[in-house]
């Protein structure tokens, strides 16, 4: 706390700390169902992985278990106008995925398998009918997985839209203000910063990668795991694809906007430190992921790199959600840590809402009992 500064209090039904897309869907829907909302972010609105990721919205990439949760996710995606009251340029595109080997090949049909019997529309196409669809591929492509439901969004505007609805619904949103701790206070929770402390009868923890940090004030050891990914986008170009372009290893995220730049992604890691802050990025792997890139839309030789940042992705030990009540705590929720989780976020974050106005969720949630590991001073009482 800044000396001399008293700090404001505020009293609320609810507190979401972390206004990435997860926080501020589930801050959105709770502040619509009638709660008094507070929105707490040390940044802005969704500028973490929430407003720099690569903006696929894509079923090949997603977890086979989490595809009708992305199905959903994807269409809220490509109708904000109605719920979120602004257009994020989220366009439906199909999306293809490719095989150059036989390994990869094998690993694409057994994705797509995976993925079909969880409702995504996937199937196999041969060489030619992937160059059809799409005539910029490379040729010596041996199998393409192809599903017509996948599509993009522009992620830096995400931001400026949830501002707008989170405003319109009531929600207090505070920017700009780490939450340093969060402190048990009889049938409720005070959440501290230093301009303001929030007291709220309920606290949602939706941290992306600084969840481990911020289950910790509560007393509970999640370990989560950071995956720093690199982006690269091109100068405007001719058209030389429609649809969104990955490989079946995951290691390609590929599209074009209607501006003509080429969005370059794919998971290819750099450096970086989530609790000490900062990023950099490993040249070799921004080469890897180019070259993979113009091995699979070869006219990508003809453009250049104009600029390329680093975003910070989070997955628990088991790299599936963790969604739901915290074990051991009268209503404290989180909600974080999803795989393809920009896709699924819209989605994700209405269904936690739903489980704290009291609504049965549409579809189960991820129990974060299972993560929880004994404390390190429960360990040594122990042995
Ligand atoms: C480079 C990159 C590319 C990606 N590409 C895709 C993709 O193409 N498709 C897809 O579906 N998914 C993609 N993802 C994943 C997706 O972006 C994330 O799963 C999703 O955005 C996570 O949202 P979140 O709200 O959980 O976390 P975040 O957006 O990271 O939000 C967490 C928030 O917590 C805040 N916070 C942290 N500490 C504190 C504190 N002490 N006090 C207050 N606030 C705090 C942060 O400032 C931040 O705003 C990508 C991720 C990255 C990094």
């Amino acid at each position: 706390m800044t000396p001399g500064l008293a700090q404001e209090t505020v009293d609320v039904d609810v507190a979401v700390v972390g206004a990435g897309a997860m926080g501020a869907t589930v801050a959105l829907h709770l502040a619509r169902g009638g709660m008094r909302t507070a929105l707490v972010d040390r940044g802005e609105i969704c500028r973490e992985a929430s407003g720099v990721n690569a903006g696929t919205l894509t079923l090949h990439m997603t977890r086979a278990a989490l595809i009708p949760y992305a199905m959903k996710g994807r269409e809220l995606w490509l109708t904000t106008e109605r719920w979120l009251g602004m257009d994020v340029v989220a366009r439906s595109a199909p999306g293809l995925s490719l095989a150059f080997t036989p390994a990869e090949r094998d690993m694409l049909e057994k994705r797509a398998e995976a993925r079909t019997a969880m409702g995504a529309p996937i199937r196999i196409l041969t060489p030619a009918e992937a160059c059809r669809i799409e005539p910029g591929l490379n040729a010596s492509l041996l199998a393409a997985a192809f599903c017509e439901l996948d599509g993009h969004v522009t992620a830096y505007l995400t931001g400026r839209a949830y501002r707008q609805a989170l405003r319109a619904a009531g929600v207090a949103i505070i920017e700009r203000m780490a939450v340093e701790q969060i402190d048990r206070l009889g049938q409720g929770y005070r959440v501290r910063g230093a301009r303001q402390v929030v007291r709220a009868r309920r606290v949602v923890l939706a941290g992306g990668v600084w969840l481990e940090t911020m289950l910790a004030w509560l007393g509970l050891r999640v370990p989560v795991k950071c995956l720093i990914n690199q982006l690269v986008v091109t100068e405007r170009m001719r058209p030389v694809m429609r649809s969104v372009v990955g490989i079946a290893s995951g290691l390609l995220s590929l599209k074009q906007f209607e501006n003509g730049t080429v969005l370059i992604g794919g998971g290819w890691q750099g450096l970086g430190d989530p609790v000490r802050g900062g990023v950099q990025a490993v040249p070799e792997n921004l080469i890897g992921n180019i070259q993979l890139a113009r091995h699979a839309i070869p006219a990508l030789g003809e453009t250049r790199v104009v600029r390329i940042w680093l975003g910070l992705e989070s997955e628990t030990a088991d790299a599936m959600p963790m969604i739901g009540a915290l074990p051991g705590l009268d209503e404290a929720y989180v909600i974080g840590c999803v795989h393809s989780g920009y896709t699924s976020a819209p989605y994700m974050g209405r269904l936690l809402a739903d489980r704290i106005l009291g609504r049965e969720p549409e579809m189960p949630l991820f129990d974060p009992t299972r993560l929880v590991q004994a404390a390190p001073n429960a360990v040594e009482e122990m042995t």
